[in-house]
């Protein structure tokens, strides 16, 4: 396998400025599907995260408890409610976005395990995996079959152990990621420091970021990141590469000002500008 260090040389060889003529239409759709009583944060920094990195439009799928939540502290998301209070029990909605993030803070609730389940079995748009997502695709490895080629899933190191079981050695760690990427053909991002993403094609190892991304709600952001560059029309790979170099490169611009103890996720979110600058 090649390994690839994620540089700036590399990053401007993906990246591509939005045009001129663009408008909200063209700029992709993002669907960010997650939150539960208590963890409706998450889907708020996952859906300003996939705004502030260029994609249209984006639409919250979550339960009904976090409706007021989202449309005031968060006015250009639109939002769509399950028919629950505190978790998500079905996962229907009547728009078409362009890519859907799965996961962040949505809890292991039975009934949202079946929701999970059906939306795999139907769901044909660009897709990211994260959180509890990943942890109820570990709880039921034969739902892997339902997980499209090319979706991509970010683990952080406990949910990477349940998804792949433990590991001896970081060369074991990535070999056995190495060997679920190449028999599934999804694109594994594997959170930490550094975050390394494998693909069936390579290993790439990220060069930006830092300690001030030890901070809770930091994984919800970056898989906003991504998700609104896949409604953007990039290939999972090149989302999945520019997402973790771009969040990398919030924590290095906003930790000099702020230093790594007051930096919190929504400082990356802040950051962004920046960063695509
Ligand atoms: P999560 O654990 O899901 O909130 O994800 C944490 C995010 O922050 C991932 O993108 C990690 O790569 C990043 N992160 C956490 N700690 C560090 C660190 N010490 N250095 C660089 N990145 C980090
Ligand atoms: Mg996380």
């Amino acid at each position: 396998m090649q390994h690839i260090l994620i540089n700036r040389q590399e990053i401007l060889k993906l990246y591509r400025p939005i045009k001129a003529q663009a408008h909200k239409g063209t700029q992709g759709h993002a669907l960010v599907i997650g939150g539960s009583y208590g963890k409706i944060g998450s889907i708020i920094l996952a859906s300003k995260a996939s705004l502030r990195s260029g994609c249209g439009l984006v639409t919250a799928f979550i339960p009904k408890c976090g409706y007021t939540s989202v449309q005031t502290s968060f006015p250009e998301a639109m939002v769509i409610t399950d028919k629950m209070e505190e978790y998500i029990s079905k996962i229907e909605f009547d728009i078409t976005p362009n890519a859907i993030a799965i996961g962040m803070g949505m809890g292991q609730h039975e009934a949202t395990q079946k929701a999970f389940w059906e939306f795999l079995k139907n769901n044909d748009k660009p897709l990211l995996i994260d959180a509890d997502g990943i942890n109820i695709l570990s709880k039921n490895k034969e739902l892997f079959d339902f997980v499209p080629e090319q979706a991509i899933l970010t683990p952080h190191k406990k949910e990477l152990q349940r998804l792949i079981g433990d590991w001896n050695s970081e060369e074991e760690k990535i070999e056995r990621t190495a060997e679920l990427t190449e028999s599934k053909k999804w694109v594994i991002v594997i959170k930490g420091a550094p975050t390394q993403i494998i693909s069936n094609k390579a290993i790439y190892t990220n060069s930006t970021g830092n300690q001030a991304l030890a901070t809770a709600g930091s994984g919800d952001t970056l898989s906003g990141i991504i998700v609104g560059l896949l409604a953007q029309g990039y290939k999972p790979e090149e989302a999945a590469i520019l997402g973790v170099y771009i969040h990398g490169l919030t924590a290095d611009i906003g930790s000099k000002s702020l230093g790594y103890h007051a930096f919190i996720a929504s400082d990356s979110i802040e950051n962004l500008g920046k960063a695509f600058l």
